[in-house]
């Protein structure tokens, strides 16, 4: 049995908030300068899962050099007779809010993103391996989820195995994401919603549908189903559809009667196809940003693993900090990648069809989900590098919004 009493650091929810800066790291596993990162939660048989172990495999916490970064690939297996496959993704959600429930311990993002970060106090206090962070993370996961019979958790810091297990864990996210194709919005009478991240964004308040995944890309439809099925009580709820009152932008009754309970009076309306008047909300772990481009009257998208400046000379960065918060900030729309793929993708502003400007990994990425007659008038960051060049790149191949071609619904 793991016990609270065995741990070097405290446990709790006040720590959820708290921020690693650079200066007060010990050494941080994934994020940016990392060259391979992923958390993959995978439900097992009774038998194939040894309760309550912990492996390392690569070098550890006290191995490590301050303030250097480290590749990790966390996996968690699981069992239980009542645990469901579709479980897996929220059970592996739940690392973010468990991860930050640790002293000193600071996670960010989901999935191939994540960024965690060890800061140097808790160190100091003994924290010095991962065998103990991973009986932190199964003491939180056993008390608060009655479903988990047995959990064990790897950690990889090996860089080489790490790069080599991300590419079967990069199919495994593809394949849940996959799932959604064809379900709509009137398909179902019940969305989701999460408010995990309110630690970081008290007014911030996610809604998933089947054509619009949350923020963080980590939480589809299924997943809000899968989620609320495994614990009612827990951060992510049924919100009730209600009325569609706006069917082009869409706002529903029973969400904006949810995000003003949810936010606490903040806002009672949402557009959740729309960057404009009533967008979604926007905490910090979004992948993306959809944003306004006053010279072109157009939108750009930009991902968080693009660190250049974008076409309005602003990286994702510092856009991010403006568009976060919890606040609905009208023409910057946090957003998960995967949201392009929604046939309802932006559908209140013109869709596709507005987007002007994008990172080309990410137009490569999602050839499939851009109209063919769209693809090359798309700018990227190979073919302008401001907003006049952007004006005049879009003249020149002739891009749909700018000869007034698309109609606004
Ligand atoms: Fe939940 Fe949204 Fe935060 Fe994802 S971004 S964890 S869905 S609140
Ligand atoms: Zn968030």
């Amino acid at each position: 049995m793991v016990d609270m009493a065995d741990f070097h650091v405290d446990i709790g929810p006040q720590y959820e908030g708290e921020v690693v800066r650079k200066e007060d790291m010990h050494v941080e596993f994934g994020g940016p300068k990392a060259k391979a990162k992923f958390e993959l939660v995978t439900l097992k048989s009774m038998d194939e899962v040894e309760h309550e172990k912990v492996e390392i495999i690569g070098p550890d916490i006290k191995d490590m050099a301050e303030g250097s970064t480290s590749s990790i690939a966390l996996l968690v297996d699981i069992a239980g007779e009542e645990l469901e496959k579709d479980m897996e993704p929220v059970i592996e959600r739940r690392f973010h809010m468990y991860m930050n429930n640790i002293e000193g311990i600071y996670h960010m993002n989901q999935r191939n993103d994540i960024w965690i970060r060890l800061n140097k106090e808790s160190f100091k206090k003994g924290l010095n391996s991962l065998k103990e962070v991973g009986d932190m993370l199964i003491f939180l996961y056993t008390s608060e989820l009655m479903a988990i019979e047995k959990i064990s958790i790897t950690f990889v810091t090996d860089e080489a195995k790490v790069q080599e297990l991300l590419a079967d864990a990069m199919k495994i996210y593809a394949a849940r994401d996959e799932r959604l194709k064809g379900l709509k919005e009137e398909d179902v009478e019940e969305f989701y919603g999460c408010v995990l991240c309110q630690s970081f964004a008290p007014t911030h308040v996610c809604v998933v549908t089947p054509e619009r995944i949350a923020n963080c890309g980590a939480i589809n439809w299924f997943d809000g189903r899968a989620a609320y099925k495994l614990d009612p009580e827990g951060p992510i709820f049924g919100v009730e559809k209600g009325e569609c009152v706006d069917e082009v932008r869409g706002e529903y009754t029973g969400v904006n009667q949810n995000s003003m309970e949810r936010s606490l009076g903040e806002f009672d309306q949402v557009y959740l196809h729309s960057a404009f008047e009533h967008p979604h909300t926007s905490c910090g772990c979004f992948q993306s940003i959809c944003f306004y481009i006053p010279e072109v009257d157009a939108f750009g998208i930009v991902h968080r693993d693009f660190s250049g400046p974008t076409v309005i000379g602003e990286s994702f960065t510092r856009m991010a900090g403006t568009t976060s918060g919890g606040r609905q900030v009208e023409g910057s729309l946090g957003m998960a990648l995967e949201y392009l793929r929604s046939p309802k993708f932006i559908q209140g502003d013109g869709g596709m069809y507005r987007i002007v400007w994008m990172p080309k990994e990410v137009k490569e990425r999602y050839q499939e989900c851009i109209p063919a007659d769209l693809f090359d008038k798309i700018a990227t960051e190979d073919d302008v590098t401001n907003a006049d060049e952007l004006t005049a790149f879009l003249e020149k191949v002739g891009h749909p919004w700018v000869k007034g071609e698309v109609e606004l619904p």
